[in-house]
This record gives structure tokens, sequence and C-alpha cells, in this order.
């Protein structure tokens, strides 16, 4: 039960965070309506901000409440466990998608979304961004994932991408200092990405990835809810290839499958799906090809709250 007292300080918080983003905040909101996977816990507070300024105020006001916060997009790589997120999401994705294209480089807000900053960049003859068609995230979510495909990702187009840092601060950031690796940057927890300069001089687009990007559909289990991959490749092997040696497709924890289409994907095929039908499952196929290959497979997809 909520004391009075606890009931006072959310109070004095909501109050606060409404002064950042007008209108724009939440409380107890289920985070199943704002992940892909379509189930999870709730985020005590979650505000959806209109501009750059709404972020850079709303972090300043967690800051300045002492509560944790984090950014998402689409949240098509988030799981948010069924205990909850305690503090506040703030989520980019739904507005700041203004792109413009200029004659070397594009400008992207962060909630721009990924697959149309590669629709436009392709078809208006700018290469390097073919990859990206398909992938269902965010510009703000692909840099902190170095979201790629097909051996080409985020990293090799990014000129620039201003943040704003764990002081509240806002920053600017160059590739190396992003420290982007595989499905991964060292962009920290706290930052949160704001807009990206991208490089994008004309040239040749790659018919052959834009035709991988367009063809997903055929290996993927697109019309159902997931996270897409749930795994990173280890070194030297492929995720998906080892669960299935495993025997593991169909495999059911509660509403989460691995599906039948594509190994590493696991499907929310319940109406009541838990977050930790989905732990369970991805624990349970840790285990499994460990046992049979002595890999530990790392999951791609980020988890985050409480059990
Ligand atoms: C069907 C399907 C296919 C997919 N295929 C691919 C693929 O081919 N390649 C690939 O790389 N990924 C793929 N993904 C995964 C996912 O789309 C990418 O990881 C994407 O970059 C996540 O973006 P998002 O906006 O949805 O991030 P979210 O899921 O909202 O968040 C993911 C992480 O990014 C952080 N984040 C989000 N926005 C910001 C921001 N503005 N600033 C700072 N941090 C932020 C979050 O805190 C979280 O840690 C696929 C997903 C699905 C459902």
């Amino acid at each position: 039960m909520v004391t009075p007292r606890g009931a006072e300080g959310r109070t004095r918080t909501l109050d606060r965070l409404e002064r950042a983003c007008p209108g724009g905040v939440r409380v107890d909101e289920p985070m199943a309506k704002h992940t892909t996977i379509g189930a999870g816990g709730r985020a005590r507070y979650f505000a959806i901000p209109r501009s750059t300024g709404e972020v850079v105020g709303l972090v300043r006001a967690a800051l300045e409440l002492d509560i944790d916060y984090i950014g998402i997009g689409r949240g098509s790589n988030l799981i948010v466990r069924d205990g909850g997120f305690s503090g506040l999401v703030i989520k980019v994705a739904d507005n700041m998608r203004n792109l413009r294209l200029f004659s070397r480089t594009a400008h992207a807000e962060a909630g721009v979304s990924f697959t149309r900053l590669g629709r436009t960049l392709t078809r208006e003859g700018r290469p390097g961004f073919e990859f990206a068609v398909g992938i269902p995230g965010s510009v703000g979510g692909a840099v902190r994932m170095n979201a790629g495909a097909f051996g080409r990702d985020i990293a090799r187009v990014l000129k620039k991408a201003t943040v704003v840092d764990g002081e509240g601060r806002v920053v600017r950031f160059t590739p190396e200092e992003l420290g982007f690796g595989y499905r991964q940057s060292a962009l920290p927890s706290d930052a949160i990405v704001l807009s990206v300069i991208f490089n994008c001089p004309p040239g040749e687009i790659d018919k052959e990835a834009l035709r991988l990007s367009r063809s997903r559909g055929e290996t993927q289990p697109l019309a159902q809810k997931s996270f897409g991959s749930t795994f990173k490749n280890p070194p030297g092997g492929v995720a998906a290839k080892m669960i299935e040696e495993c025997g593991l497709k169909g495999t059911r924890r509660g509403g989460a499958m691995v599906s039948d289409k594509h190994a590493n994907f696991i499907v929310n095929v319940g109406t009541k799906t838990e977050a930790n039908d989905i732990e369970d499952l991805i624990d349970f196929i840790i285990n499994r090809v460990k046992a049979r290959f002595g890999v530990e497979l790392t999951p791609e997809v980020i988890i985050i709250g409480d059990r």
C-alpha cells in the first residue's frame, strides 16, 4: 500500500516532471504498449517529450529528483521486467521525427524511424543505408545498439551524435567517442541521443543489400510480436543455427515461444505473456546451447526493471 508520504512524494515528483514536459507525463504506464514484444511491467513515470528541449528538461528534472531514468525509442529491442521500472522512462520516438537532407549529410532527430531513414536516403540515391530498411527501431535506439544487418551498421555512416549526458549537459560525440562494437556502443546508460548527423554523399545504391533488406519476411517472423534477434552471434558461430540444432524451435514458456521460422527470434504467442516467461526461455536456451556447444550466448535484447 502506498503511504501518504509516498503519495505526496509521488505528486511532487509528477509536478516537477510535468513542468519539464507539460501534458506529456503518465504514471504507471504499461510498457507492453511501448515494446514490440507486447509484454512486460509498468513504468512508474513515463514521458513523451515533444522536443529536444523537453528531453533535456526531463533529464535535469530526474537528476534533481534523484530518480533513475532511461531513454527509449520504439521498444523494438527491449523487455521491461514484470515488477516494472521504478523511475522515469523517456520515450523519444513518438515525436522528434524531423529528417533533413543536405548535399553530403542528413540530420535526423532521434525519434526518426530507422526504416524511414533507410528508405528516404536510398530513394534519394545516398548509399550506405540500405541495411536500415526493415529494422523497426529509431535513430536513437540504433545508435545505442549499433544497429546493423548484412555486414553493415550505423557506425559506418554516423558523423556526429548530439546527446544529453548524465549531468544534463548537451554534448556532441564522434563515432570514436561512441565506441561502437558488435550490436553495442559505449554510450553511457544515462545518456540520451537527441539527434544525429549522418555522412551520406550521393552514389550508387547497393541493389543486392536492398533486396536482402526487403526480403527479411522470408526468414523472419515479421507478423508476430518479437524483439528481433534474441542473442548476438558468438565469435565464429551463428546463434540461430545453434538453437535450431538443440531442437528448440517451438519451445514454449507461458506465452513466449522460440519461433518456428527463425530460431533466434522469441515470439509472443500468448494473451497474458509475462516478461518472466521470456526471461525463463532466454535462460533455458542459454543453458541448452552451453551444454551442447560449450558456448554461452549473450542476449542482444536489453532487459530493464525489477523481477
Ligand atoms: C522484427 C525485428 C527485426 C529486427 N532486426 C534487426 C536487425 O536486423 N539489426 C539490428 O541491429 N536490430 C534489429 N532489431 C532490433 C531493434 O530494432 C534495434 O536494436 C533498434 O536499433 C532498437 O531501436 P529502438 O528505438 O526500438 O530502441 P529500444 O528498443 O526502444 O531501446 C533499445 C536500447 O536503446 C536505448 N535507446 C533507445 N532510444 C535511445 C535514445 N534516444 N538515446 C539513448 N538510448 C536509447 C534504450 O535505452 C535501450 O537500451 C530488430 C527488431 C525486430 C522487432
